[in-house]
């Protein structure tokens, strides 16, 4: 059994408002610390981006009036991960492909006007090579000690083999690869830094080293409260917080698996991070710790499910859907367009843009409220596939899915994808698994190209889907209800042999998707199906 690194919330239980009002001050001024921070480096971007997170520290770092060191660095290094989030994305997007081929594809069948023959339809592929990888490297890296760096600092061998690769373009190609790097670098990074990043969340992170644990049992068993947390170090009176919790054995496990060995300083080091319930004054503190995984493997009753915004949640073959609450998500929406109309009022008069308190508060509560709405929802789902026998969950990975954010299409006035991000459709893969994986169902995500525009007699075409709601095959003729046909299509890839073998990996009891591009996924479907069927 592997261990794994679980969070678990505690909240607070009658915490004394003194105590949550120092909490709030402290949080207050790491969050104008960092939206300072924010600002300071996008006026100097050039300079702070080939600075490690180490130097960013130093750089930044100063006293504030309620938080220790420790509060500072973690505030630090929070901005220096966001830009450096938001940088990877961005290159990830502009990634350099260059033109492969044209893929034609011919009618195998006399359908309406078309005659077998007929030309169907044509695809570019796009390829990566050596030079695509090189630019995008250097795009990435690029400074003027690189070169140096590349030259003298070794490192093993798979990685000094791409190395070397670099350095014999950059021989090759010289200034006209560098200046090609250089200006997408700027891009980039003027994309980056046209609009800094706003910190919204009161929520922050930190460490203690402390000589006392950081849960203890209470032992007045009258007291409601059962155990407090105790957080040492802090610049109040003091030097301590104690938080009273309720802790739950069934939940939270054993109180011992909190214990931590001290250092050689006889000192016990804790990262914890706290979150506030504005309206209720109460807090949350979440503390890691390592966990037995309970991944569960070798099932084989499996279960297509497509999910999607439009019609439905949840959809399987057999045409069962579960729903997420419309009128629930409807009000949201209207909430937050009213907010968006108050943001660009502010705009307009040049004020900051952000949401008064009781605009942030309730925001924050309703979409706690639409999260706990797609987690009950898939526990819906999970308790249908049990009542149908089912074991083994199969779903598209929306992570490397464009499908979900693809459509531009409106709900109320709100484009689909920003309502995919308040569905958090894309945290959906781990509410499913961990719902999954307590009640005993394995679960497996998939390659989702193609589920909803292949035919089971071999033909794979776009055309295949003329409307979100209807399947029908330009070649055979078929027609499903689009999403009961998808979930069908996502279940083959592992109830068919040869689809599970050619396009996922198999390693103790698990499956993942092989890394394939769109064109050998096609390849593989249409060969799959046409042997099968025609
Ligand atoms: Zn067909």
């Amino acid at each position: 059994m592997n261990l794994v690194h679980k969070s678990y919330s505690f909240y607070s239980h009658d915490l004394n408002i003194i105590k949550y009002n120092e909490l709030f001050e402290k949080a207050k001024q790491l969050l104008e610390f960092k939206n300072s921070i924010s600002i300071e480096v996008c006026d100097n971007f050039s300079h702070f981006i080939n600075l490690s997170k180490f130097d960013w520290i130093n750089h930044f770092r100063t006293k504030l009036p309620n938080c220790n060191n420790q509060d500072i660095s973690n505030a630090i290094s929070d901005v220096y991960v966001a830009y450096d989030n938001k940088r990877n994305k961005l290159i990830k997007n502009t990634t350099i492909k260059i033109q492969d081929k044209f893929k034609i594809s011919y009618y195998k069948k006399n359908v309406g006007k078309n005659k077998v023959g007929d030309i169907k339809s044509y695809e570019l592929t796009n390829k990566s090579t050596n030079l695509t990888k090189v630019t995008t490297y250097l795009s990435r890296y690029y400074n003027d000690g690189l070169m140096e760096f590349l030259k003298t600092n070794k490192v093993d061998e798979s990685k000094q083999a791409f190395r070397d690769l670099v350095l014999k373009y950059i021989n090759k190609f010289g200034d006209r690869l560098i200046n090609l790097a250089k200006s997408r670098q700027k891009r980039i990074n003027s994309r980056l830094t046209e609009n800094p990043i706003e910190f919204e969340s009161y929520s922050y992170t930190s460490c203690t080293e402390q000589k006392q644990n950081i849960i203890t049992k209470n032992k007045n068993k009258n007291n409601e409260s059962n155990a407090y947390i105790t957080l040492s170090g802090q610049k109040i009176n003091g030097g301590k917080i104690v938080i009273p919790i309720k802790y739950s054995n069934k939940h939270h496990g054993s109180i011992k698996h909190y214990f931590k060995n001290p250092n050689n300083k006889s000192q016990i080091q804790f990262s914890y991070t706290i979150v506030f319930d504005e309206k209720k004054k109460r807090i949350r503190v979440i503390l890691c710790r390592l966990k037995h995984d309970d991944i569960v493997k070798h099932k084989k009753e499996y279960y297509g499910l497509d999910i999607n915004v439009k019609h439905n949640l949840f959809a399987d073959k057999y045409g069962n859907q579960v729903d997420y609450n419309r009128k629930q998500l409807l009000d949201y929406v209207q909430f937050l367009k009213r907010c968006d109309e108050k943001l660009k009022i502010k705009r307009i008069n040049n004020e900051k843009p952000v949401l008064n308190k009781k605009d942030r508060i309730n925001k924050e509560r309703l979409t706690k409220n639409i999260k706990d709405m797609v987690k009950r929802k898939s526990n819906e789902m999970v308790k249908k596939a049990i009542s149908l026998g089912k074991d083994h969950i199969v779903l598209e990975d929306l992570n490397i899915s464009s499908k979900l954010f693809a459509t531009n299409e409106e709900f109320e006035g709100f484009k689909y994808s920003r309502l995919v991000r308040i569905l958090s459709l894309s945290d959906i893969k781990n509410i499913i698994t961990s719902i999954a994986n307590k009640k005993g169902l394995q679960v497996t995500f998939i390659q989702p190209h193609y589920t909803s525009q292949t035919c089971t007699c071999g033909c794979v075409d776009k055309a295949n889907r003329p409307k979100q709601e209807i399947f029908k095959c330009v070649s055979c003729g078929e027609t499903h209800n689009a999403d009961t046909h998808a979930a069908s299509m996502i279940e083959d890839r592992l109830a068919v042999d040869v689809l599970r073998k050619s396009l996922l990996n198999f390693d103790k009891g698990l499956y993942t998707p092989k890394k394939l591009n769109k064109s050998t996924i096609k390849n593989i479907l249409e060969s799959c199906y046409d042997n099968n069927k025609v």
